[in-house]
């Protein structure tokens, strides 16, 4: 049984448009849900959505950097390896 990776997406009025959601702490160190693309915070709103990566993809997203993902050794930006 194969599991369906999907990811979390919510509309962001700066970009104007749906965007991929990231967390990141605050000043206060709380959890926050900012935009990926501008890293502007994004409202708490009841209506995010999870979309399949077929789903990003037709919102223009490509997976060519999550697809081998930093346990790869191909990022050399985050430090985990
Ligand atoms: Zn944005």
């Amino acid at each position: 049984m194969q599991e369906t990776q999907t990811f979390p997406v919510d509309y962001c009025e700066s970009c104007e448009r749906d965007v991929l959601v990231a967390r990141d702490l605050d000043d206060a160190d709380e959890w926050v849900r900012i935009c990926t693309r501008c890293a502007t915070p994004l409202a708490a709103r009841d209506d995010s959505r999870a979309y399949s990566a077929a789903s990003l993809q037709a919102i223009g997203y490509t997976f060519e950097h999550l697809s081998g993902g930093c346990g790869s050794g191909g990022c050399g930006s985050c430090g985990a390896g």
